[in-house]
């Protein structure tokens, strides 16, 4: 059998290249030679164990991944050799639940997870199931638009969750791959947008990039001055951060009946939870919402790639390959990545 580089995580932080056995699709699945696959945030935390969900080791991390179809497996129909796709977070659903009749397989309590439980894409062929792998347009530029898989329908989806008009105020908490997706897409909406960072260079760049206002979240008046630069408080915040504190200071710069969208996952802390203090008070004399918001559904992908052949892509920072993934790891623990770090597999050749 032939061989393939991978990205092997053998234990929590125990991570390297090997060469192991390319996979064989079998039934509905598909094989993909990997052309791109962005390095998300959600990889570090799977490949550390720093999520409750243990994963099944050893795993491959990647769930941004964008290649072509070498082989497909014997039951499959619609998808052929040849054909660009992209593998993101979703490996399938079990497409007969009340969530998946209703469109909303992302909640399909049978959802199988790419990487979780499946291969991921930091390798250079992967399996994907026909009905779950993702239609990549043609003219999409694959390097900066693998990250759209995972990082942009996920900011993109959040953006929908928050119901927003024209004009309105969001707050976008936590300008890392995330927040850069969600400041082009609020932007795309029409939004005001803030930014909120403890970084002030991640501060800099979402203000080049069209954000109206920016804060570090350091500030002690920061409350005071968002309320009063937006005249009573954001419509929504959008939290891409990965700490607690940040969902805590996203209750108090709501508006009235402003809604807090929670995205991004702090690691769990010392007894294994992952939570923060809720204001009550302020919460009911406001009349806050707070929504979780999981990446997105095959539909909401479909609108997020067709803006990304728009131009909606992420900010590549760094063009990688596969032989760098521990350094992209190491700069995102200390939060130095700007952007977003994108394997290109092409370029080994
Ligand atoms: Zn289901
Ligand atoms: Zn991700």
């Amino acid at each position: 059998m032939s061989k393939m580089k991978a990205f092997v995580v053998r234990a929590p932080k125990k991570y390297g290249i090997e060469y192991i056995d390319i996979p064989e699709p079998v039934n509905n699945e598909v094989l993909v030679k990997l052309e791109t696959s962005g390095v998300c945030h959600t990889d570090l935390h799977i490949a550390n164990f720093d999520w409750p969900r243990q994963p099944i080791y050893p795993m491959i991390p990647g769930h941004e991944g964008i290649g072509i179809v070498t082989k497909v497996g014997p039951m499959c129909t619609k998808i052929k050799v040849g054909d660009r796709v992209g593998i993101g977070y979703m490996y399938s659903a079990c497409g007969h639940c009340e969530y998946c009749v209703s469109g909303k397989e992302i909640l399909c309590p049978s959802k199988i997870v790419t990487s979780l439980v499946k291969p991921g894409t930091f390798a250079e062929y992967t399996i994907g199931h026909e009905d779950y792998v993702l239609p990549i347009p043609n003219n999409l530029d694959v390097l900066a638009g693998a990250p759209i898989l995972c990082g942009g329908v996920t900011s993109y989806k959040a953006l929908k969750q928050a119901k927003l008009k024209i004009n309105d105020y969001v707050a976008i908490i936590g300008i890392g791959g995330l927040g850069h997706f969600a400041i082009s897409y609020a932007k795309l909406m029409g939004l005001n947008i803030i930014a909120i960072d403890i970084d002030s260079k991640k501060l800099e760049s979402a203000k080049s990039e069209g954000a109206d206002g920016v804060f570090n979240a350091n500030d002690p008046l920061i409350v005071e001055k968002i309320k009063e630069l937006t005249n009573g408080g954001v419509h929504a915040v959008i939290n891409t951060s990965v700490s607690t504190s940040s969902a805590y200071l996203g209750m108090y710069i709501l508006r009235r009946a402003g809604k807090q969208v929670l995205v991004g996952v702090p690691p769990k802390d010392e007894k294994g939870n992952i939570e923060f203090p809720l204001p009550i008070l302020g919460t009911i004399s406001g009349e806050h919402h707070i929504l979780g918001s999981v990446v997105g559904t095959r539909q909401d992908t479909k609108e997020a790639l067709a803006l990304g052949v728009k131009g909606i892509v992420s900010k590549v920072s760094q063009t990688v390959k596969l032989e760098e993934v521990s350094e992209v790891f190491e700069k995102l623990e200390k939060g130095e990545l700007l952007g977003r770090a994108v394997i290109d597999f092409r370029a080994n050749k």
